[in-house]
């Protein structure tokens, strides 16, 4: 994808799940909503992640417009199902992303829902490793990917950092519209493991970040602890009890889904500790437990300028001035 063509891809696109084959460089749009125009939404110094991605000076972050997963529940669902973002040329970008490596000194540069996006992003990381840049680059993802892209995103990131969404496969058709999420999402995940083994080093406390592997995350779902169980049983005997896990308990209602009536509360304490409570039956090592998430972190961006409360000012500030063509 770094070749002649790197924008080859979005001709007859199929790089996600969807595979819907779109021609867009022409304009059309598939199931990510999004043409061949790179869009982003933020992009920014994250404290919000979990402590070895954060660190102490932050993650550098940058959040895609429009999503190939499309959960109704998404808690970016400003971005990734109302499409709030600005058109940027490559240049710009990579711009952007150099002030926000020289200014905050971030300790990786972490790329969120970027399977729309990956001819983009894999022409940044290859702009950024030939001037000598040697942070981590990090894919931040739904879980849903093509088990076949793995490798191709292998060769330019360091960190894989999954969600696992669903294992109930009603659940997933009925929350993103795709039965084959377990599935996809365990293949890939066995790929992701397979190039870049686990999260090393793994410091809990953020003060010596992660360089290399896979962490996965999970976040519980209002109602919906069986599926959580089924998730860690399904990890614990796939991967064993050393596989880095994230268990979220951050779930807010999103207007989304309060219009189809689901998932409409946050999750309980109850609901959380009996998830906790199976983690730690089922003997996961390195497990990072959220018990109090901050709404610092809970983000709105409409709020370009700072879109996360716990974070400084975003580096991306309206850049109508420098749409792409
Ligand atoms: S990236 Fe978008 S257009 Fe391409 S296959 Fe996935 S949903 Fe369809």
């Amino acid at each position: 994808m770094t070749g002649p063509r790197p924008w080859a891809a979005y001709e007859t696109c199929r790089l996600c799940p969807r595979e819907c084959g779109v021609n867009r460089l022409a304009g059309q749009r598939g199931r990510c909503g999004e043409t061949a125009q790179l869009r982003v939404a933020s992009i920014v110094a994250h404290f919000g992640e979990e402590p070895p991605i954060s660190g102490r000076r932050g993650s550098g972050t940058i959040f895609f417009t429009g999503c190939s997963s499309r959960c109704f529940f998404c808690q970016n669902w400003q971005i990734s199902l109302e499409h709030e973002g600005s058109a940027l040329t490559m240049d710009r970008w990579e711009t952007l992303v150099r002030r926000l490596l020289v200014d905050h000194g971030v300790h990786n540069l972490n790329f969120v829902t970027p399977d729309h996006f990956w001819p983009h992003i894999a022409e940044l990381c290859r702009r950024l490793r030939e001037a000598g840049v040697q942070v981590p680059f990090l894919f931040n993802s739904s879980g849903y990917q093509l088990p076949s892209m793995i490798p191709v995103y292998g060769e330019w990131m360091d960190i894989f950092m999954p969600d696992f969404k669903f294992a109930d496969r009603d659940l997933a058709e009925a929350c993103m519209g795709d039965r084959r999420y377990p599935e996809l999402a365990l293949q890939s995940l066995q790929k992701m493991v397979e190039a870049k083994g686990f999260l090393e080093p793994w410091d809990p406390s953020g003060a010596t970040p992660a360089r290399q592997g896979v962490l996965v995350r999970h976040l519980v779902l209002p109602g919906e602890v069986e599926n959580s169980r089924q998730v860690l049983r399904l990890l614990r005997q796939e991967f064993g009890r050393f596989l880095p896990l994230s268990v979220m308990s951050q779930f807010r209602p999103t207007p989304y889904c309060w219009q189809r009536g689901r998932l409409t509360r946050g999750v309980t304490a109850s609901e959380y500790m009996e998830v906790i409570e199976l983690v730690q039956e089922l003997g996961f090592e390195n497990v990072l437990i959220q018990s109090a998430p901050s709404d610092d972190f809970l983000p709105d961006f409409q709020c370009v300028e700072r879109p996360f409360k716990g974070n400084p000012p975003a580096v991306l500030e309206g850049e109508d001035d420098h749409r792409a063509e």
